[in-house]
Parts: C-alpha cells; structure tokens; sequence
C-alpha cells in the first residue's frame, strides 16, 4: 500500500525533545501523518536524564527506555536508528540520511540536540577522553572504571557532578577541575556551593577550583591534564563536561537561520515554514535550552501546530534544577543571581546542614537557593511561576508553606 496517502512527518533526532513532540501529536491528532524518525544513535528512545544514574549503577539502560521498538511498530512509526541525516533538500522537500536513504517530508522536525563541548585543547582527541550526552559515552566511562585507576572530570556544573560521583561509585579516583572559584556557579551562590564542596570531599572527590585546563597528557592514551597554573594531574580517563553545542550543521546547511542555534519563532517554525524545530538544537528569542521543562513546553506548541490547532505559543519560563546523587539535596529554582533593588533572605543552619536563600524583587520571590532540605522547592518554584504576591506572609516565607498559609487562611 502507498504510504504517502497520508502527509509525511520526519523527524530527525530520536531524543527527548523529538519524541516528547511526536508524543504529543499522537495524543492530538492520531494518524494525521505517516511518521519517520532518523536517530543517529543505534537504539530507541530513552530517558537521557537517567544516565547519571545508569553510570552510578542505580538503574540500568532498560529501565530508561521511553519507547521500545514494539512501540514505534504500533503506533505505524518508522524508526531509522543508527542513520543520521546528513543532508535536507528544501527545494525537493527530501531528506537524505548516512546511509543513502532518502525520504520525502510535508513537514520537518528538527531536534538534533547538541553536543558536549570539547575544550580545544593539546590532546583533545586522546583515547580516553570523552564527553557525557548519551549511552556510549557512559559505555566508554564504565569500561574505564572497570579497569580503575584514576578519573579528571573537567567541569563542576551538575553534568560534571553528576559523572564524578558516578565514577567515584564505580571504584575510580576522581578530580573535578572547575574554571570559576564555586562549583555549580550557574546554580548556587558561593554559601551553598562550600556546603556541596564540603559533602562531595567528605564523599572523597577531589575538587580543583579556579584551574584551567592546558593540555591532556598522553601519546595516544590520555596519562593526565596539565593547567595553565604548571601543575599536573595524573589521569586514565577524562570527561569534559564544560558545556554544550547546539547541532545545527545540518540546519545551516540546508540554509536555515542559524545563530547560537536554529532559529524559532513562538510556534517553533523556523524561517521556513514546512520545517520545525524543537529542544537544544533551538533559539527562542536569543535563549537557548538545557533542560527539559522548557522543552516539554515547546513539545506540546510544537504538536499543537504540526496538528493544524494554531492555537498555542511558546512562553520562557523560570526553570528549576535538582543535582541527581544520591544523598545531596540541592534545589536551585529561577533567577538566582538578582538585579538592582532585589533582596535575600537567608536561613542558616550549619548543624543540620541546612542553607536556604530567597531573592525577592519587591513583593515578588524570583529565585531560591535550598540546600540540605529541599522539599519546600516545589512550593517557592510555585511562587515564582506565579509571580505570586507574598507580602502578606513575607517574614515566615522562609519556613515554608506550613507556618504561610496557616496565618493566610
Ligand atoms: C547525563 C545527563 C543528565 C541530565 N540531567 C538532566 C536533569 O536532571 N534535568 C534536566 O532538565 N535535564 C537534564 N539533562 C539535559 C536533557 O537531557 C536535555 O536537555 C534533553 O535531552 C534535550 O533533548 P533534545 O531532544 O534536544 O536532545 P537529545 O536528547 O540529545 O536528542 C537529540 C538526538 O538527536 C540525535 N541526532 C543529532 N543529529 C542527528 C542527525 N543528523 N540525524 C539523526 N539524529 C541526530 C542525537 O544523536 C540525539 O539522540 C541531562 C543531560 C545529560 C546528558
């Protein structure tokens, strides 16, 4: 039977942002389109969040699969694992992929991901040094670990933390080197980021701060990293976890706009209409995304729009983030840093290990750093959502909604 009675949809980029929008579409419009998917990973789709604790040895790859290849046979979805797309003809509407295939598309999706950034540096391409994106990245770590000997992980942000104690639980030695003098600076401010210092050296990581990486060591295995400072660090493997590249080669390409990343406006269409654009690879008004809240939400306008129901519109909103190891709970909601004319309030208790900071502008909570004791987070990232007004119970908002809203009712 001709498969084209139907409009196509291709989808390139098997990862959370494509398939949480396929998703989406299934729920609106079922059967609107006869779907193809081009993953240039060799498997389905999978949680990707879940690696860190696949590499901590907490949970294995079955347990984070999304959808299985059962799945896509159902749901009539083609699926081209292991077969990126290198080349999109716009003017055919065809997009041809590694291994020759070619495909006819009415409507394209992008979500190509990025990239981990790999520190232009002397010994970059050793055997040995890897980045942290998807299942062979963790394969290669583990194979590493297996052998023991000892880890540098370059980057203290919550990907590098995240790999560092997962390889410290598989056995290794591990060094995080960070460029700034506060680990996770993007998400804690220096008080809370000593504490977590603290907690991850008590746990034996070693932590480098303010040291830059010069070269990797090495002939053709990675042996160690020297800094910018002299000083040198023996090491068997290294994972550069400091940032990411949006993909967008195969956008530029095809001769879409491209800045930092593929250019969308608020239904996620790029500059041409047949093509969208979700998760990553995109930039919505300058910004571009690193967790996937905001790209749930680019998801379902994305579908809405593929489904024909132009209803809907991308919005930025405040964003929250949790560090995943085990035992440290760290909440780091909205904007933590504060403009002119914003406030802290501040709870401390080192004892219990507890350090709770909220930034306020006016009557208005726009930030919260928790660390020690998370679980009001949920309920501050509320108050910022809503930009709700908390004057009236202003002086007990840092005990939480309890002691709030029982003197508000
Ligand atoms: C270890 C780890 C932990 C994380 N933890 C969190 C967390 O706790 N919270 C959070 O919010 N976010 C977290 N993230 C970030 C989150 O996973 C990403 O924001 C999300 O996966 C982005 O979705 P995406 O679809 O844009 O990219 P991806 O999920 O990377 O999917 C893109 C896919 O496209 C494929 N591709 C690229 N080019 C082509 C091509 N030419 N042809 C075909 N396929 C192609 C890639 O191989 C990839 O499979 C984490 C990320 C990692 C790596």
């Amino acid at each position: 039977m001709d498969r084209r009675l139907k409009p196509s949809l291709v989808v390139v980029g098997n990862g959370m942002a494509g398939m949480r929008t396929v998703d989406e579409l299934l729920a609106l419009a079922p059967g609107q389109y006869d779907i193809t998917v081009f993953g240039a990973e060799p498997r389905v789709n999978y949680n990707r969040i879940m690696l860190s604790p696949v590499l901590a040895g907490e949970k294995a790859f079955e347990d984070i699969v999304l959808h299985t290849r059962e799945w896509y046979a159902q749901q009539g979805i083609v699926l081209h694992a292991g077969d990126p797309v290198v080349a999109i003809d716009r003017w055919r509407r065809v997009v041809r992929a590694e291994s020759g295939l070619e495909v006819a598309y009415d409507r394209l999706l992008l979500a190509t991901g990025s990239s981990p950034f790999i520190v232009p540096v002397p010994g970059a391409q050793l055997l040995g040094v890897v980045g942290f994106r998807d299942l062979d990245d963790v394969e290669a770590m583990l194979a590493a670990a297996r052998a023991g000997g000892r880890a540098v992980v370059i980057g203290g942000g919550l990907l590098g933390l995240e790999a560092a104690n997962g390889l410290k639980r598989r056995g290794m030695d591990v060094t995080v080197v960070h460029l700034t003098d506060s680990l996770l600076n993007q998400q804690l401010d220096p008080d809370a980021a000593l504490l977590l210092r603290a907690e991850l050296e008590g746990r034996g990581l070693r932590i480098l701060l303010s040291s830059q990486t010069e070269a990797i060591l090495g002939e053709e295995r990675v042996e160690g990293v020297r800094f910018t400072d002299g000083s040198e660090c023996a090491a068997d493997l290294v994972v550069m976890a400091a940032g990411v590249r949006p993909n967008v080669g195969l956008a530029r390409a095809a001769g879409l706009h491209v800045e930092r990343a593929i250019v969308v406006d608020d239904t996620l269409q790029t500059y041409d209409p047949r093509i969208y654009a979700v998760g990553e690879c995109v930039q919505h008004r300058k910004h571009t995304f690193g967790l996937v809240a905001p790209i749930w939400d680019q998801a379902r306008v994305c579908a809405a729009h593929l489904a024909g129901f132009g209803h809907r519109r991308y919005v930025q909103q405040a964003t929250a983030t949790k560090l995943k190891v085990t035992g440290i709970d760290l909440y780091s909601a909205g904007d933590i840093v504060g403009g002119e004319g914003s406030e802290d309030l501040v709870l401390r208790d080192r004892r219990a290990g507890v350090y709770k900071r909220l930034v306020l502008a006016g009557n208005r909570v726009t930030g919260a750093v928790l660390y020690g004791d998370v679980s009001d987070g949920p309920w501050y990232f509320d108050l910022i959502q809503r930009r709700a007004d908390v004057s009236g119970f202003r002086d007990r908002l840092l005990f939480g909604p309890a002691l709030c809203e029982a003197q508000a009712a």
